[in-house]
């Protein structure tokens, strides 16, 4: 079997702003993959590239060859994390990985925890959750926002500050360009490998944390294959680093009721994918509009400045992707009827998660016109 092969780069830098990169190598090819982190306790963790080159390998069929010492336990937890992908991806292919050997991972002697924090709605509400018990957030710069785009990312940055100011936590930034690897070079789906980038980072912090928390998507009674899931992200972990995956027992309409009551968090709200001309909440994706509902739904849409256009009933015309569609038909929608908060837009949520086909409503139209 073709190996994947793991070489620390020369131009880590182990001070100040610290460094960690290596070159993936396999099939002939060769890609660089670095992240910068602004924290001067981060380590260079060979697992941070195991974790990043583990799906792309087995997207390859390649073993991975680590010349580094590893995690007893996260080395055992790797053959889980395979049997898990591979019954959500048939494509992939089960491997090896061939470290220079396992180690227990030494105790570090702090009991700090961090929670990866873009400022959306699910890690704002483990925030104000875990508000007591957080020491730092991390934002990583070159997952939801792309290296590109600078005035995005200045933007979002001093916002992220505002809240670390606030709430008296440590903001930790990561550059990386781990999604370039993941999607433009290994052709791989970001929402199947999100997770994974994650972790990867939070091996990088595990010297200075112990518990690194990363919020969850889908609540329990909608859970279905994604990068990050319960099942999956503990199974990142070491001996002496902890990945949680936090706040599946809420679903996005009472995670809003929760973030809806802390005024700095609601200012900063930041759920845009597309950043339509740069904006920093568009108003207009699917993401953008799907949030302005769930916000509306739990009756406070107008307490979050950040969504700076009102929300267009009357054109909502959203397609929504059918596990949100099914969340909203069976969840959301009886509980706005019962709310009796918004008649106008229960109704409009009606018409459209319950239209028929277009080829039933032509036919319909037919036999309007011919009285057939
Ligand atoms: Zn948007």
């Amino acid at each position: 079997m073709q190996v994947l092969t793991i070489k620390k780069s020369a131009d880590c830098k182990e001070k100040a702003n610290k460094k960690f990169a290596a070159e993936l190598e396999y099939g002939g090819k060769s890609f660089h993959v670095y992240f910068e982190i602004n924290s001067s306790e981060a380590i260079w963790r060979a697992e941070a590239f195991i974790t990043a080159a583990l799906f792309p390998a087995m997207h390859l069929g390649m073993d991975i060859h680590c010349p580094f010492p590893i995690s007893k336990t996260y080395l055992k937890n790797l053959c889980t994390i395979q049997d898990i992908l591979l019954s959500w991806f048939p494509d992939l292919r089960p491997v090896k990985i061939l470290p220079e050997k396992t180690i227990t991972s030494p105790l570090n002697g702090t009991e700090k925890q961090a929670l990866f924090f873009s400022g959306g709605l699910d890690s704002s509400y483990s925030l104000l959750k875990h508000l007591n018990e957080l020491d730092a957030l991390i934002f990583v710069n070159g997952f939801d926002i792309s290296l590109n785009d600078v005035g995005l990312y200045r933007n979002v940055r001093e916002r992220l500050y505002r809240v670390a100011r606030a709430k008296h936590k440590k903001l930790v930034i990561v550059h990386t360009n781990l999604r370039e690897f993941l999607e433009c070079e290994m052709s791989l789906s970001w929402p199947d490998t999100h997770g994974l980038a994650m972790a990867s980072v939070a091996h990088l912090l595990s010297s200075e944390y112990t518990k690194i928390l990363i919020s969850a998507t889908a609540c329990y009674a909608d859970l279905y294959p994604y990068g990050s899931h319960p099942l999956l992200d503990p199974l990142w972990g070491t001996e002496t680093l902890e990945i949680v995956h936090d706040g599946c027992e809420a679903d996005r309409v009472q995670k809003a009721k929760y973030v809806a009551k802390d005024e700095i968090v609601r200012s900063v709200l930041r759920v845009c994918w597309e950043n339509r001309n740069g904006a920093f909440n568009c108003c207009e994706c699917e993401k953008c509009v799907r949030t302005m509902v769930q916000l509306e739904i739990a009756g406070v849409l107008l307490k979050f400045p950040s969504f700076n256009k009102p929300l267009n009933i009357d054109n909502l015309n959203c397609k929504f992707p059918a596990v949100v569609a099914k969340k909203f038909r069976t969840r959301y929608l009886p509980e706005l009827e019962t709310s009796g908060h918004n008649p106008r837009l229960l109704k409009k949520l009606y018409s459209l998660l319950y239209r028929k086909p277009l080829y039933i409503r032509i036919l319909h139209g037919f036999r309007k016109i011919f009285k057939i």
